[in-house]
């Protein structure tokens, strides 16, 4: 298939691409849907807004071929869209994509991870922000206990799934399970990555002294373990990676507040109704949906992605360091995922 790479106002070419297959979700995790904000009565989207698997596979064509080479799947809760292993198969027929990932919460884990795996994926990502079950509980502001998202990543590992494990870290939510958590993890196999709570959106009562900083966490890490740093894989890889000395294990750093990487920053999101947005900041999305219900060819539809693309300027976690044009409308984490 034909390729063509294409590059933003910053030289950023476009290669991954973030795919919310859902705005709903199990849980109501404090520092993304808190309860309080998104209650039982709350507005979702409906069914009809979403984009069909048929779109969404035709819009995810048509990134490829403008040179994205990396999906994954988000949400809300992806695991919670019906047939999900049915999209996983379509995606993975695109000549061109190398990668498929998925990022989850986990609970329904256990039962699609032989499905999901046979269908073409390649690895999830399990969100997990403490070991202590009463804990946890309360921070997914449901009441489940670690106990299905701990035997949906072991299914996940016997059906030969990449995994790693998230963890947002939140002052005074769950500082005190850094440790318990990288042991764990560290003892598993598993690599884990620290999270800084972000900003994002306009629910979460996002405060600076809330985020605990990449430098904090590793100095942590760093009276208890030996750690080297591992390069990293390829541009644009937005953890940084450390190696426990001596062993293979390794450990992760997303560090989106205390040090930005917008200029890497390759990624393009879609969400569940099919609006692009070029950044996680970014509160104006571009639609894609409607364009495409109303007849728009796929080259009719490259040319708006092209378009949009080239116009780029998204740095806003650069910015934010600079603490410069920080109020702006933002989009919810669950609703374009993470
Ligand atoms: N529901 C799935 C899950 O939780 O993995 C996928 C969607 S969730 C929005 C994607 C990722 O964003 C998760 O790892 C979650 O922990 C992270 N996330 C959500 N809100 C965040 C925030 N305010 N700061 C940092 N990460 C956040
Ligand atoms: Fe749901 Fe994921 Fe947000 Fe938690 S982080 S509320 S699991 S979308
Ligand atoms: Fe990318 Fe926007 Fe995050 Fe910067 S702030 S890394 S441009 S998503």
């Amino acid at each position: 298939m034909e390729r063509t790479i294409i590059k933003d106002t910053l030289n950023r070419p476009l290669h991954d691409l973030r795919i919310s297959v859902i705005d709903r979700c199990n849980f109501r995790c404090q520092y993304c849907m808190p309860a309080d904000k998104f209650g039982d009565d709350f507005a979702f989207l409906p069914k009809t807004a979403l984009l069909t698997y048929e779109e969404i596979e035709r819009i995810a064509k048509v990134f490829v071929g403008l040179g994205v080479e990396k999906i994954r799947l988000t949400g809300g809760e992806p695991l919670l869209r019906k047939d999900l292993p049915i999209l996983v198969e379509k995606l993975s027929q695109l000549e061109g994509l190398k990668d498929i990932g998925l990022t989850t919460n986990g609970v329904l884990l256990a039962d699609l991870a032989v499905e999901l795996k046979n269908a073409g994926l390649k690895r999830v990502n399990v969100s997990l922000d403490s070991l202590d079950d009463e804990l946890f509980g309360r921070i997914n502001g449901r009441k489940v206990s670690t106990k299905p998202i701990l035997n949906g990543i072991e299914a996940a590992r016997q059906a030969g799934l990449g995994v790693k494990i998230n963890m947002v870290v939140k002052k005074g939510m769950n500082d005190s399970e850094i440790l318990p958590m990288a042991e764990f993890c560290k003892n598993n196999g598993l690599q884990l990555r620290f999270i800084e709570f972000m900003d994002v959106g306009s629910t979460n009562g996002w405060k600076m002294d809330d985020v605990i900083t990449k430098k904090q966490i590793y100095e942590m890490l760093k009276d208890r373990y030996d750690l080297e740093a591992v390069e990293p894989s390829y541009f644009g890889e937005v953890a940084k990676v450390y190696r426990y000395k001596d062993t293979n294990a390794e450990v992760g750093f997303i560090s989106s507040v205390s040090e930005s990487f917008c200029s890497s920053c390759t990624r393009a999101r879609l969400s569940a109704n099919g609006q692009i947005f070029t950044c996680l900041f970014n509160g104006n999305g571009h639609d894609i949906r409607n364009m495409m219900r109303n007849g728009a060819t796929d080259e009719q539809i490259a040319e708006k992605i092209t378009g949009i693309w080239n116009g780029r300027t998204d740095r806003y976690s650069d910015e934010r360091l600079a603490e410069t044009n920080t109020n702006r409308k933002k989009i919810e984490m669950s609703y374009i995922g993470g």
